[in-house]
């Protein structure tokens, strides 16, 4: 027998290390974002042992009152407002929902909305049989339209809504401009309140800059590190609304529904750190983002910038690099990329996860051709240059592949 310590003694062979699948790229943040460590970190405590009902009258319940009144002051500094504006909703979908109709019974008079918003405007303005005003060819509201609608509908307006960046382009508006005429269109107060969904801006834009033009602000948590489920609306001191869901008069009377007070302190932690973080974070992203979008622009032929004329990217989220490209299906070419380990998205995904044909791009006239072969690439705060390496090496090899498939 040899023993171990012997001339000839073999080791045993030591594993080496499995290398680290560094896993998926994610290129579809505007989809939705990973909750962060500091957000979940912030939101365990209320899961936990401090599981108190707001609305009722004992410790814990205090404990709760605090964390959402801190919560509320803390959303409120982002967005430039007073505590007492900000209303806690599910989400971007109900805010909106509430935005546009008012609450119950819907608010008298005639919405009035851009034709790229998010369907959870833009169906609750047709339902309530209101005005869509087209936009320009890269997707911003055509002004003179909206004055053009404003003038005929005279004071059958119950509220203009435009969004303050679009989820699929990113495509910014210029909501000063959009204010300026819609306040001279009613110099009276009460008037028609200006409603923008900020839902995808809010990562990105000063929500001080974006409260001020508006009256109601939609928000959303999950797109800036934050859980899913939990939002605000903003209700600007002057604004009428009545409640859109009605039962035990929290969030003063203005929306029912137990406090989802994880969501909320959830929801606190994530803007306060995004609002903090912004301008280092944006100007990482637009630069990652510009890599990506030069390197596609150069190595696939037939790929154009959505809402980008002649470069210029100023007027486009950091995050977004929305192309079209030709002679391409974007479910095929999502397909290929996502088992290249790409995950992007077409549109706007819809419940089923299945890709829509997109209503945006269809109003800013892009020829079906090109609209079918829509590609949307959307980072993040925790994108990295490895994942614009891995895109630019998949993207061309996709669609080299799609197009071989004819
Ligand atoms: N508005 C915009 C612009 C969005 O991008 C989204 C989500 O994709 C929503 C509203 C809906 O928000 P939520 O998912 O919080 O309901």
């Amino acid at each position: 027998m040899i023993s171990k310590d012997e001339p000839g003694a073999r080791t045993p062979d030591v594993a080496a290390p499995a290398p680290v699948d560094p896993g998926p790229v994610d290129l579809d943040h505007a989809a939705t974002t990973r909750v962060r460590p500091e957000v979940l970190e912030a939101m365990a405590p209320y899961l936990g042992d401090r599981y108190g009902n707001p609305s009722g009258s004992h410790r814990l319940a205090r404990d709760a009152v605090r964390a959402v009144d801190e919560a509320r002051e803390r959303v409120a500094a982002v967005v430039g407002c007073v505590p007492g504006e900000v209303v806690f909703t599910s989400g971007g979908t109900e805010s909106d929902n509430h935005a546009i109709s008012g609450g119950m019974p819907p608010r008298a008079g005639t919405p009035v909305c851009s034709a790229v918003e998010h369907h959870a405007v833009l169906d609750v303005v047709e339902a309530l049989d209101g005005r869509v005003v087209d936009v320009d060819a890269s997707g911003r509201i055509d002004v003179e339209a909206l004055v053009r609608v404003l003038d005929e509908l005279g004071d059958d307006v119950s509220v203009v809504s435009v969004m303050a960046a679009n989820n699929e382009t990113g495509v910014v508006n210029d909501l000063d401009r959009v204010a300026e005429v819609v306040r001279a269109h009613q110099p009276d107060v009460p008037r028609a309140p200006l409603h923008t969904d900020a839902v995808q801006a809010a990562a990105w834009l000063d929500l001080r800059v974006v409260a001020a033009a508006a009256d109601l602000v939609s928000l959303s948590a999950h797109k800036l590190g934050g859980p899913k489920g939990i939002g605000a609306l903003v209700v600007r001191g002057h604004t009428q609304l009545r409640p859109l869901v009605l039962g035990g008069g929290q969030e003063r009377g203005r929306r029912s529904g137990t406090s989802n007070v994880a969501g909320i302190v959830g929801f606190a932690t994530a803007l306060d750190l995004v609002a903090h973080e912004r301008d280092e974070t944006n100007a990482r992203v637009a630069a990652l983002r510009d890599r990506l979008a030069d390197g596609l622009l150069a190595a696939v032929d037939g790929a154009v910038e959505t809402a980008v004329r002649d470069g210029d990217r100023s007027a486009v989220l950091p995050g977004i690099c929305h192309l079209c490209i030709e002679r391409v299906d974007a479910e095929t070419l999502l397909f290929l990329l996502e088992a290249d380990a790409v995950m992007a998205s077409a549109a706007s995904s819809c419940s089923s996860g299945a890709q829509q044909s997109s209503h945006v791009l269809a109003a800013m006239g892009v020829a079906p051709e090109l609209s079918g072969g829509s590609l949307r690439l959307s980072l993040g705060r925790d994108s990295t240059d490895r994942d614009v390496d891995v895109a630019l090496e998949a993207i061309p090899r996709a669609v080299e592949r799609v197009r071989a498939f004819g």
